[in-house]
């Protein structure tokens, strides 16, 4: 067991106060500080903060001690990456495919020949990328499709005369493959159609309207701000706004498309890399391959949150895939005990915490974390607060 030294992202739409204020961690240069990387991903991979080597490198000397057998034989590696996330405005509107079409889309674009790096590219790994969102601060975000008769009622309260015949359509064909069709015609309109639409829709930001579609609004504006003249102007009309409050958790299903809007939360993913893009933003779109790699399923405002099953102290997420595991332990004046069946990162979010393993002491402080490998069997905790735990 040891502390880990985790890089810090400086992604341009960071915040430049809310990872000092929450964690000390200092920011003399005034950047932002988009997310804290805890894990052995090579785009950021953490270090012994001893040291100094490489989580990874930590990892390949003796992968069965570490990983432990059973992540060993089935991902080979560390098969999550956990972050700190905080966002300032917002990110993309985005989609992970699942595994199967990574897996397929990895290999099609080896076999194009498109490097890597290449902008265009598609694919960067063969995996799928679930995530969970765990919200430290107030957190908006945008999260499956709306149940279609809301997205009917918003755009008959907004009113867009150039989408007339679209929703029209919608209105015959109320289902999934109404709502695809919907969608990929709003996604494909011209440059000349798109810019009407907006212009449409930047009118009726002002109409009276009712309470849902003003949230929708508020939405829109704030996307306004970074990203004029963007299809994804029109996501929260479509997609289900989600507020979380701190503590307050949710999955994202592959194929569901969603964005991160604002606010600072602990991030657990599958080790991927792979994200369709479907607005707000300046990268690379590749319309037919999202619309490939949509579901064309609402989700009930109401299931949006996922809730943890308590146990004792302990806040458990009942995560639908294997890739990554996580809780919540809450410490206190007793001595805890949590057995180790995999590699584990542990994540002080608050106050004071003692983590002891194999005769080792590690006291850590908000924003510190600690990697416990599989061969050390069980740790105890005590203090105050909590820990965020990262396992598979
Ligand atoms: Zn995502």
């Amino acid at each position: 067991m040891f502390k880990l030294k985790n890089q810090i992202q400086n992604y341009a739409w960071g915040s430049k106060t809310s990872i000092s204020e929450l964690f000390g961690i200092e920011n003399p240069t005034n950047e932002p500080q988009a997310e804290i990387w805890m894990g052995a991903h090579p785009g950021g991979c953490s270090r012994h903060e001893e040291n100094d080597d490489l989580l990874s490198d930590i990892i390949a000397q003796n992968k069965s001690a570490v990983l432990g057998g059973y992540t060993e034989s089935r991902f080979g590696e560390l098969s999550y990456l956990l972050k700190v996330l905080a966002a300032h405005t917002p990110l993309s509107i985005q989609v992970h495919p699942n595994k199967r079409k990574s897996e397929l889309g990895f290999s099609r674009e080896n076999d194009q020949g498109i490097a890597l790096n290449d902008p265009t590219r598609n694919y960067k790994d063969p995996n799928h990328k679930p995530e969970l969102v765990y919200a430290l601060t107030p957190y908006k975000a945008m999260n499956g499709f709306r149940p279609i008769e809301q997205i009917i009622c918003l755009f008959d309260e907004i009113y867009i005369d150039e989408l007339h015949q679209e929703i029209g359509f919608l209105k015959q064909e109320p289902n999934s493959s109404g709502l695809e069709h919907f969608f990929s015609s709003v996604m494909m309109l011209s440059e000349e159609r798109k810019g009407r639409v907006l212009y449409q829709l930047e009118e009726a930001y002002n109409k009276p309207v009712s309470n849902m579609t003003r949230e929708a609004i508020e939405y829109s504006q704030t996307f306004k701000k970074y990203y004029d003249g963007d299809i994804g102007l029109l996501a929260p009309f479509i997609l289900n706004t989600v507020e979380l409050e701190p503590g307050e958790a949710m999955f994202l299903f592959a194929e569901t498309p969603h964005a991160y809007v604002q606010g600072t939360a602990i991030e657990i993913m599958a080790s991927s890399d792979n994200v369709l893009r479907a607005g707000l933003t300046p990268k690379h779109m590749d319309v037919p391959e999202l619309i490939d790699n949509v579901v064309f399923t609402p989700i009930n405002p109401e299931d949006l949150k996922m809730l943890p099953v308590i146990k004792g102290s302990k806040e458990h997420y009942p995560i639908p895939i294997d890739d990554f595991g996580f809780d919540i332990l809450h410490a206190n004046s007793a001595k805890q005990e949590q057995y180790v069946r995999s590699a584990e990162i542990l994540f002080c979010v608050d106050n004071n915490i003692v983590v002891e393993s194999q005769g080792k002491v590690v006291k850590l402080v908000p924003g510190e974390s600690v990697f416990v490998p599989c061969s050390a069997q069980m740790y105890t905790y005590q203090g105050e607060g909590r820990l965020a735990r990262a396992y598979n």
